[in-house]
């Protein structure tokens, strides 16, 4: 097995080979921490996460930084509309990040770099920039310096988009104030305005561009070639090209191996967006949908793909999590009540499992095709239930390879909830359905009644057996 991703940059699919054997730099844009994030902003944070999950399951070592952009116009806007620092804001929304980050079962990053602890690098990554040739100073009429890149002087500009620099300049604005002297060109260094943060530099005070944070905050944790580096479709044009022009401009090196876009979540058929206001934040959607339903829903399209969020997805999702988790439940609950007989013959089981195993990573390692791998899991739990059902005892064997099989899977994906710390939710029931035990033995049917309706309500549904109480989720419910 090896895995084959498509790379943006020569817009074709390759083997993935890492620079360093065994390693893989991996670098991923993160949030600018000035609001909540949007779901369609969880889809990269989602995916990538699911991507570096793959990686170390294969056997990888992976360094996976994703950074906060703490200092932009929009935190700057904010902040004064606010009235409080952009320092402030953004400790606040980076605190929210995280919260709505580890509900979506997200892994925090190996490095969560911020922009504004990494000003000494910015301005000397600038200074190597010039000294190279390829960014001049401007003196602005506030008696300040900007400083941009000169774009006309890196023959590669435009090799990630694919456009040529007259097609670009074409589609090039001048924003208010800059004083360029081509319309491609783009600021590393803004000079200091009042009511902004600043820092001091070799050209007066100021601020960094948008694009150099990345360049810097990637090449001094994962050096100067990196494996991958991703981000939404969004980000290829302008970021990561300027990041590639002005990366390599400083270190005379290739910047990156492995280009990665994830397709937009789209709401209506429209970007879903900040500024087009069509948007529902993570937090919005983890009180309505239960986040498995959520990591679920964004794994079952290909991330390049374009998903459309829609109450039926989700709603959809949701069902298909709970008969993940109905499948492990009653392969735990089997095993406990039904005992295990040595003597069934499941080397017919072992032979199909170990062929949708192969499906799912056959599929990851096609370009990390997570929604083929999906289908493998609905297969594998579709096998699993099956002989659940007929056979009624089995051995260990059955038991292990069954929940190997799941945890395992599981880990990757993230869609099942087998490892989650604590599944209060669970524990609640279980507390509840063992307080109706106690009632029903002695005799208190009005208590048991009242709990059974009350889990009743709560989609869940209780089946008495001889061994015990049994309780499942309804379809389409989910304690997530
Ligand atoms: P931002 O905080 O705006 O820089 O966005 C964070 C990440 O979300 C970037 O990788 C964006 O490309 C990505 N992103 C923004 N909107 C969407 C969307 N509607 N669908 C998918 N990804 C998006
Ligand atoms: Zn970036």
């Amino acid at each position: 097995m090896s895995l084959v991703l498509y790379n943006d940059l020569t817009k074709e699919k390759e083997k993935f080979v890492p620079v360093r054997e065994g390693h893989v730099a991996f670098y991923s844009c993160g949030p600018t921490v000035y609001d909540y994030f949007h779901i369609g902003n969880a889809r990269p944070f989602i995916v990538f996460d699911v991507l570096r999950r793959y990686l170390e399951h294969v056997g990888y070592e992976v360094t996976f930084v994703q950074n906060f952009t703490d200092i932009d116009d929009k935190m700057i806007n904010r902040a004064n509309a606010e009235g409080i620092t952009v320092a402030a804001l953004a400790d606040r929304f980076i605190e929210e990040y995280r919260r709505d980050a580890d509900a979506l079962g997200i892994r925090p990053p190996t490095i969560t770099p911020r922009a504004t602890e990494h000003m000494e690098e910015i301005v000397s990554i600038i200074g190597k920039i010039m000294e190279k040739g390829h960014a001049y100073e401007v003196c602005t009429p506030s008696g300040g310096s900007d400083v941009y890149f000169d774009v006309r002087s890196w023959p590669s500009y435009g090799k990630l988009s694919g456009q040529s620099l007259d097609e670009l300049e074409s589609g090039a604005r001048v924003e208010v104030g800059e004083i360029k002297r081509d319309p491609l060109d783009f600021a590393l260094w803004k000079a200091e305005k009042p009511g902004e943060p600043s820092w001091e530099s070799p050209w007066g005070k100021g601020r960094p561009g948008w694009h150099i944070e990345c360049s810097v905050m990637s090449t001094k944790y994962l050096g100067s070639t990196i494996d991958i580096h991703s981000g939404g479709v969004d980000l290829t044009f302008p970021h990561h090209e300027n990041e590639i022009a002005q990366t390599e401009a400083a270190t005379g090196e290739p910047f990156v191996r492995f280009w990665l876009h994830n397709g937009f979540l789209l709401i209506d058929r429209e970007k879903m967006s900040k500024s087009l206001g069509n948007f529902m934040t993570a937090r919005a959607a983890r009180e309505k949908y239960p986040p498995l339903a959520i990591r679920l829903f964004m794994l079952s399209a290909h991330y390049r793909s374009p998903i459309n969020f829609a109450p039926e997805g989700l709603e959809q999702a949701a069902g298909g999590v709970t008969r993940l988790r109905n499948s492990w439940a009653d392969l735990k609950y089997a095993r406990a009540s039904r005992g295990e007989s040595a003597f069934a013959d499941i080397s017919l089981f072992k032979e199909e499992l170990g062929k949708l195993d192969r499906a799912f990573f056959e599929a990851m390692d096609d370009d990390f095709n997570t929604a083929a791998a999906v289908g493998s899991l609905f297969e594998i739990v579709r096998l699993i239930n099956t002989w659940l059902r007929d056979h009624p005892a089995l051995p260990a064997e059955f038991f292990d390879a069954a929940e190997g099989e799941l945890r395992k899977l599981d880990g990757i994906l993230g869609v099942i909830g087998i490892d989650e710390a604590k599944d209060a939710d669970a524990e609640e029931i279980e507390r509840l359905v063992e307080e109706r035990a106690a009632a029903r033995k002695s005799k208190d049917f009005k208590r048991s009644d009242e709990i059974r309706d009350a889990l009743l309500d709560r989609g869940i549904v209780l089946e008495d057996t001889p061994t015990g109480t049994k309780w499942k989720r309804k379809l389409g419910q989910d304690a997530g």
